[in-house]
């Protein structure tokens, strides 16, 4: 027992040293990024010069006479003046870019920890950018089992503790374990009893108690650690009961004044329950399941709607599907509630991570490339990308990819009605996805029935992702509704011309090719019909064998576009201000 509790303590102290190491490595990073603005570079670089001049100088007698200790602490005052004029430097550079914001984000999966989708690239480049932008954040996460080795044994025990969590108070451990990471703080809430299974997502029955669980444990986590945020930014609906809880159960506590965001990446996914199931494990009053906040028709709990209904603001992740969620086509039956509360809500567009996808740096890929050098370059990805795969090498053919999750929402129904009009010996399609066994079925047909030029990747895998982005000429994203989408952004990123379906962020992101003047990123068709789709794909084929030079200035234009999270994220920091006035 004794022994436990001095494992505990030395733990405790291992811990409180790493915090403060974090803490300093967290400000080391701020201030280093910060210095990348022009500006900042300029500032620094000056004083830093001055800084090592005055050390110099001031060196220079000290050496000559160490003996003279008085001299040499003269010169050590010196230099720590000097280091305090650089930190001074620093932090009117800060200043510059507003007041600081502390900011909690609270979401179900984290690239690269857990990712099943784009909600994962969200919640791992946007806390990164947003520290860049004079943020501190801190990332709570599910500690799933399926979380790579390489990160577990890196994350530190924090903490535990015991939270009541259902309606009959029962008890459930809760332990804290973190991983600092580019001046990003990732905590996860340990549980084996909730996240011991393989996949973070399983089915409602387990899901429910689990995201119930999830939601709580993250403030309780925040009020066990005492960091108080300035902001909580809730994920989705796995995380949408923090603002219920928040003015519930936690209205007395010290998170009271804490904002909350509820961020919407897909209305699809709701997390709908049963009332007294939801009521049951989530433990919350009974007031709460009312109409205008969980309740939905006669018997269920949705818990989006709940956080939707309490959260301080709701945002989205583009300015046209924040439109058309409040229509009834687009809304999954919470046009009206979203309707209700529209003055709260804004579209904020997805950017991607530059870092990981770059084509200059992207150990992935078979060839580097650039803007310079992209038009050959791809034609070599291509090559490799097409032995690999099996299918006919010939850098001349017009190679289109598709990564997706398979399922309805991504248009697949219009791309199975056309796949025997595409395939016309010039043409290849490449899928990488995993999902409906429907659509996977399909596309296993397709690459069977039209062998060395149809390649169906029934699998879920990063490495062929990239290449698949690096080699083909074009990518599809035909979806029938897209909140952001990120796919089409990587595509430009790594110069491959996107053809997408005019919706949510789509729409927002792409602008349609216009032959008069030779602008535009991509191929766009407004309907949801497979003819339009059809139409749109051979327009790019035209443009691609017709008018080589249009397609590659567009392949170039696409690779300058500005698809990083620079303006984005700064757009989150201005709705932290607006929140939380100084
Ligand atoms: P959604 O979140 O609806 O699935 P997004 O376009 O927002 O769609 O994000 C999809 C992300 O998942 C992208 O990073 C994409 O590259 C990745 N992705 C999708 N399917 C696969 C797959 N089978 N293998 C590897 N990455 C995939």
């Amino acid at each position: 027992m004794s022994e436990k509790k001095t494992e505990k303590k030395t733990k405790s102290k291992t811990v409180k040293t790493e915090e403060k190491d974090a803490v300093k490595e967290t400000k080391k990073t701020t201030v280093k990024k910060v210095t990348r603005k022009a500006k900042a570079e300029e500032t620094v670089a000056e004083v830093m010069v001055a800084a090592d001049v005055k050390v110099a100088e001031k060196a220079k007698p000290a050496k000559k006479a160490a003996a003279k200790t008085t001299k040499a602490k003269t010169a050590a005052a010196k230099k720590t003046e000097a280091a305090e004029e650089v930190k001074a430097a620093a932090e009117e550079i800060i200043q510059d870019l507003g007041p600081r914001r502390s900011v909690a984000f609270i979401g179900s999966e984290c690239y690269p920890f857990v990712k099943t989708g784009g909600l994962a690239d969200v919640m791992y480049a946007l806390p990164k950018e947003l520290v860049k932008q004079n943020c501190d954040v801190k990332v709570i996460l599910p500690r799933y089992k399926c979380i790579p080795w390489v990160y577990q044994e890196k994350m530190v025990y924090r903490g535990e503790f015991y939270m009541d969590l259902c309606a009959d108070g029962r008890q459930f451990y809760v332990g804290i374990m973190e991983y600092v990471w580019d001046g990003v703080v990732y905590d996860f809430i340990d549980n084996e009893e909730f996240f011991s299974s393989g996949n973070p997502y399983t089915n409602m029955v387990d899901d429910i108690p689990k995201f119930c669980y999830f939601g709580k444990a993250a403030l309780s986590a925040l009020l066990y650690l005492n960091w108080i945020p300035d902001v909580i930014h809730c994920h989705d609906w796995q995380a949408a009961l923090v603002p219920v809880y928040l003015h519930t159960m936690f209205e007395n506590t010290g998170l009271a004044n804490s904002k909350t965001i509820m961020t919407i990446h897909n209305l699809r996914f709701q997390g709908i329950y049963d009332i007294g199931t939801v009521r049951y494990w989530s433990g919350l009053p009974d007031y709460v399941f009312n109409k205008d906040a969980l309740k939905q028709g006669y018997n269920d709990a949705n818990m989006l709607k709940g956080g939707l209904a309490y959260a301080n603001m709701i945002t989205t992740v583009s300015n046209t599907y924040a439109g058309e969620i409040q229509s009834e086509f687009y809304g999954e039956g919470l046009d009206a509630h979203l309707r209700y509360h529209s003055g709260k809500l804004r579209g904020i567009v997805n950017g991607i991570d530059c870092e990981i996808w770059n084509p200059e740096t992207d150990e992935r890929i078979f060839t580097n490339y650039n803007v310079e050098d992209v038009i050959e370059k791809k034609k070599a990805n291509k090559r490799a990308l097409q032995e690999e795969l099996g299918l006919e090498v010939d850098d001349g053919k017009f190679v289109i990819g598709l990564i997706s999750r398979l399922t309805n929402q991504k248009g697949l129904d219009l791309l199975n009605i056309i796949v025997p009009d595409l395939i016309d010996g010039n043409t290849q399609l490449v899928v990488l996805g995993t999902g409906d066994s429907y659509y996977e079925d399909s596309f296993r047909y397709y690459e069977g029935a039209y062998k060395g030029e149809v390649c169906s990747n029934i699998m879920y895998d990063e490495d062929r992702a990239h290449r698949i982005y690096a080699a083909s000429d074009v990518l599809l994203v035909p979806s029938l509704f897209e909140p952001c989408g990120l796919t089409q952004l990587i595509a430009m990123r790594y110069g491959t011309v996107p053809i997408v379906r005019e919706t949510g962020g789509l729409k927002d992101t792409v602008e349609p090719y216009n032959m008069f003047e030779d602008s535009g990123n991509g191929f766009t068709f407004d309907g949801y019909d497979a003819w339009l789709l059809l139409d749109a794909i051979n327009r790019a084929k035209t443009l691609f064998f017709e008018y080589r030079d249009s397609f590659d200035k567009m392949v170039i234009r696409d690779m300058g576009k500005d698809v990083s999270w620079e303006n984005s994220a700064a757009q989150y920091r201005n709705l932290y201000l607006q929140l939380k006035p100084e």
